[in-house]
């Protein structure tokens, strides 16, 4: 059984134009961590918060752990839901001790027990040598361990985290991403993580959750997610693509594009006619004698490899996309230069 089961969320915060959210259903198991993924104003925010009880949907159910948290006709308040929140700016209380903060939730619990469940969280997170500091002398990534620890603390059915990483730069948000899943697992919570950003998502999740204009495009693991994008939006959010239209073979292994032949990752299970094929960049390796070849068009470095832009020779249709590729940063390209590939069927979708 799932602990967590959203059935048909929708919510229109007016009469006119589209739902932010539209009849969105979703199943968690009890200790997952999910992350809702999507451009900004998908509806992420809005479904996070209709989970925490600030905002009700216009219809639709939520049941937490076997209880029902929003029917048709009641909605629990926020506070008797058994939700932590962590805020994006974190929220923390600038004049409270960390202790205090992380008390904060705990107003029902008896006085020693409060004690040692603050300081059993703060453990938890590393920071129990901070316990008598003040926000203001803690840093972003400290902080941020602080508000989990506070929404830890009065030992939630689930934590809910609001684009957690967006305040960090690059290096720390990196650790952060490591050290919050760890945190999580280590309490053995269920976790709902709101982002819009893919890295986020991939790395801290076990399950991701895309959505656009409200709609939920994929729910699958980070894996299956990039390797067997379901459409062509999913295909060009998470990660970089090149999609190509084209025709299956008899043989239902291949499909004719403007590119030529490109052979599928497995046996297609029925006869398509017009297809669309997602093939990612780092799929087409630079080889001698490769199946395709055509002229660089263009060279972006990008640190860790570059980004070549590819025309086919045997592009019938001038104004196709050229074909991005990867190539390691030591191999020597320039534009102009005729290179050949070939392409890892493992890294080719069909998407709808
Ligand atoms: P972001 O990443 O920018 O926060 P999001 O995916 O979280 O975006 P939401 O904040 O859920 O998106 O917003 C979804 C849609 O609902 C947007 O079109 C937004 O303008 C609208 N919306 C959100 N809150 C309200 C509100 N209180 N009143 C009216 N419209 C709202």
């Amino acid at each position: 059984m799932s602990f967590i089961q959203l059935d048909n969320i929708t919510k229109s915060f007016s009469t006119a134009g589209r739902p932010a959210v539209d009849g969105l259903s979703l199943k968690i198991k009890e200790g997952e961590i999910v992350s809702l993924l999507g451009p900004s104003g998908c509806g992420k925010t809005t479904t996070l918060r209709m989970i925490a009880g600030f905002e009700n949907p216009t219809s639709g159910t939520i049941r937490i752990d076997g209880a029902s948290i929003v029917s048709e006709s009641n909605a629990l308040p926020p506070e008797k839901r058994g939700i932590g929140m962590v805020f994006q700016d974190y929220a923390l209380f600038p004049h409270m001790t960390i202790a205090k903060n992380v008390m904060f939730g705990l107003n029902k619990w008896k006085s020693r027990e409060k004690k040692q469940r603050v300081k059993e969280v703060l453990e938890l997170v590393g920071l129990e040598e901070y316990a008598d500091r003040f926000p203001s002398q803690l840093s972003g990534g400290q902080q941020q361990r602080v508000a989990l620890a506070r929404a830890l603390a009065p030992k939630p059915h689930v934590v809910l985290m609001d684009e957690p990483f967006s305040n960090l730069d690059a290096g720390l948000r990196e650790k952060m991403r490591f050290d919050v899943t760890n945190i999580l697992r280590r309490a053995n919570t269920t976790a709902i993580i709101v982002t819009h950003d893919q890295k986020d998502a991939f790395a801290v999740s076990d399950r991701v959750v895309v959505m656009n204009e409200g709609v939920i495009q994929q729910i699958a693991a980070p894996k299956e997610m990039y390797r067997c994008p379901k459409n062509c939006f999913v295909a060009q959010f998470v990660g970089k693509t090149n999609l190509l239209t084209g025709r299956m073979d008899q043989d239902l292994k291949s499909i004719h594009t403007h590119i030529g032949r490109v052979a599928l990752p497995e046996e297609s299970k029925e006869q398509l006619e017009k297809v669309t094929l997602s093939i990612r960049p780092e799929g087409c390796m630079l080889s001698e004698q490769g199946a395709y070849c055509g002229r660089v068009d263009r060279v972006t470095y990008g640190g860790e490899y570059q980004e070549l832009h590819v025309r086919l020779h045997q592009e019938q249709d001038l104004t196709a996309a050229p074909m991005m590729i990867y190539a390691p940063v030591e191999q020597d390209v320039e534009v102009g230069t005729l290179v050949s590939f070939d392409i890892k069927p493992e890294l080719v979708a069909l998407v709808e």
